[in-house]
């Protein structure tokens, strides 16, 4: 059977992605929803997302954050599985989307990226591993200059999943954005660096520093169809799955 997807999101940047790796991975494009679709569009235009979830399997949302619980509700509704990629979740937007995964099947995630999930993984393993007392946890990324936000959603994933495998909470832990006299490193800090400049798609390094070693696992992305491939893996694995809000960690098998 082939499966039915549909794109909300379709007439930006990784709509347009997505709608070529739905196709290139055999599943059927339903359509999708999105502003300023242009006259001579090769996909259909749904009315809203309770119409693109109906004629769906599966549902990828690569919208904007004032949109998620809409969506929620709307998707939840529907029965269907919704592939979330969108970024910038409030804390009750994120309440909306665990709430949906006790209905339906959701893939939630803020890089789909096999790579950095991987990345993720084992950040983990190292914060366990490396106590902080001598291994200085610090990660540095780069982005394009259109980029507003920083540090970036991976880096603070990146740090989160660190500070998870040390047992603290990010918050106490995080020096970021360093300048003028910041006075010494604190023991067990988790230090964040911004870069900004050119098309740089997305590159980010973990670093651990010792005083007889470093260690350092860097992951760059150079073209942003990785996480469309990745999120178009995610809705096939979703499909006809238990309800639950999984990670991308689950649709690798590594969680
Ligand atoms: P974009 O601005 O190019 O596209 C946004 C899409 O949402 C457009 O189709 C737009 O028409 C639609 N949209 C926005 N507001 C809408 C509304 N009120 N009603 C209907 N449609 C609406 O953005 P983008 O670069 O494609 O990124 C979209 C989201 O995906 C962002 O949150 C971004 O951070 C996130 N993102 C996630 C990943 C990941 O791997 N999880 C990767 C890249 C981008």
């Amino acid at each position: 059977m082939t499966i039915r997807i549909g794109i909300a999101g379709i007439t930006g940047r990784m709509g347009r992605l997505l709608a070529e790796e739905v196709v290139a991975a055999n599943a059927e494009l339903t359509g999708g929803i999105g502003l300023d679709a242009p006259e001579d569009r090769a996909f259909e235009l749904f009315a809203d997302i309770a119409e693109l979830a109906a004629a769906s399997d599966a549902v990828l949302d690569f919208t904007h954050a004032s949109l998620a619980q809409s969506h929620a509700a709307a998707l939840t509704a529907s029965g269907k599985a919704w592939i979330l990629g969108t970024t910038g979740l409030s804390a009750a937007d994120e309440a909306a989307v665990a709430a949906a995964g006790e209905h339906i099947p959701v893939v939630q995630a803020s890089n789909f990226s096999p790579g950095v999930n991987l990345v993720l993984a084992l950040a983990e393993r190292m914060g366990a591993a490396l106590p902080d007392h001598a291994y200085d946890a610090e990660i540095v990324e780069m982005h394009h200059r259109q980029k507003v936000d920083a540090p970036s959603g991976t880096a603070i994933a990146i740090g989160r999943a660190v500070a998870k495998g040390r047992g603290v909470s990010l918050g106490d832990v995080t020096e970021s954005g360093r300048h003028g006299h910041t006075g010494a490193r604190k023991t067990g800090a988790i230090g964040f660096a911004a870069l900004r400049g050119g098309q740089v798609v997305g590159e980010h390094s973990l670093i651990f520093a010792a005083g007889a070693e470093q260690i350092l696992l860097t992951h760059r992305a150079f073209d942003r169809r990785v996480f469309a491939t990745g999120a178009v893996r995610a809705a096939l694995w979703a499909v006809n799955r238990p309800p639950h809000l999984y990670s991308m960690m689950d649709v690798l098998g590594m969680s």
